[in-house]
């Protein structure tokens, strides 16, 4: 049976040591903010900005959530982004994603000051990750690293085969794994024979968005198996993982939920203070 990759265990112990970095700033003075900034009424994103709000209370960081109505213009986004850029107290800036059809969210995204984009989706540090620069590592794929990790997992020299090649999760993760020299190949709607690829994978890391999606039948015995999915089925959360057929053949796997979710907000919290601290310096 799979060793489990727990999200909550690893989390807790995560926000521990962030609990006293940011005492640490307090301490000199130096305060830790973080603003959320939700366009429209989607309800995953309203749950999303909730949690990243009781996080930052947890550790006694300042959050401002600005909700702000479907019909917001690309103009007023981006002058709230500008006021947000110059605000001393806060440390990082989120936009919640997706945003409505009519704004485009590129152009937003590259309105955040890099240094503030606790979210690692500007170009500059998407740029700074794929050459191996130094940057804000966006916090999905950071916190499944931080879990294999961990946990202890071989990478280097490993194959590692993602599925899923978006640029908050798919891209990133391949970039963050290959960094570890791990073999990577990404796998997408358009791959032939996936089975072929993911029997090889000794990481196999799911982020498609669609449940049961990796069955047992296409994981290798001892894979180290991370699955990102969140999907909503008859009112329960479950994964892109038939977690109970591909726990007894894997290594390791990670649930769903109380796996990556929770890594994902640990490492938005961590890139908040890692920003505050730089601001400190
Ligand atoms: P996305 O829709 O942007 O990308 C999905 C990817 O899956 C695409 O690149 C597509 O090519 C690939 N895909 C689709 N069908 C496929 C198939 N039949 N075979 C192989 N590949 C296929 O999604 P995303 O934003 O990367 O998110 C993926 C999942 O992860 C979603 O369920 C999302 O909710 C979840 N997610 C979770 C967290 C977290 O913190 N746990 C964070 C971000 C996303």
């Amino acid at each position: 049976m799979a060793v489990l990759l727990d999200g909550k265990v690893m989390a807790a112990e995560l926000m521990e040591g962030l609990k006293a970095r940011v005492e640490a700033l307090k301490n000199k003075g130096v305060s830790v903010g973080l603003a959320v900034v939700l366009v429209g009424e989607d309800p995953a994103s309203q749950v999303y900005v909730r949690n990243k709000g009781k996080a930052c209370e947890e550790l006694g960081i300042l959050s401002e959530t600005i909700r702000l109505p479907e019909s917001t213009t690309q103009e007023e986004l981006e002058a709230l982004i500008d006021r947000l850029n110059h605000d001393h107290r806060m440390d990082g800036i989120l936009v919640q994603l997706p945003l409505p059809k009519h704004l485009d969210e590129a152009a937003v995204l590259r309105k955040i000051i890099p240094e503030k984009d606790v979210d690692g989706f500007h170009i500059e540090n998407a740029g700074k990750l794929f050459t191996g620069q130094e940057g804000v590592v966006a916090c999905t794929p950071k916190g499944i690293l931080h879990m294999l990790k961990t946990a202890g997992v071989p990478l280097s020299g490993k194959d590692a085969v993602v599925i899923g090649r978006s640029n908050i999760v798919g891209k990133p993760i391949a970039m963050l794994l290959l960094n570890e020299n791990c073999t990577v190949t990404i796998c997408h709607s358009r791959t032939k024979d996936l089975s072929a690829h993911t029997k090889r994978a000794d990481i196999l890391v799911a982020a498609v968005g669609k449940a049961k999606f990796v069955t047992a039948d296409m994981v290798k015995e001892g894979a180290a198996v991370v699955d990102v999915g969140i999907n909503r089925v008859d009112g329960k959360v479950v994964g892109d993982v038939d977690f109970e057929n591909v726990a007894p053949i894997a290594g390791y796997i990670s649930p769903v939920p109380g796996g990556v979710g929770k890594m994902t907000i640990g490492m938005l919290m961590e890139n908040t203070v890692e920003a505050a601290e730089r601001k400190a310096k």
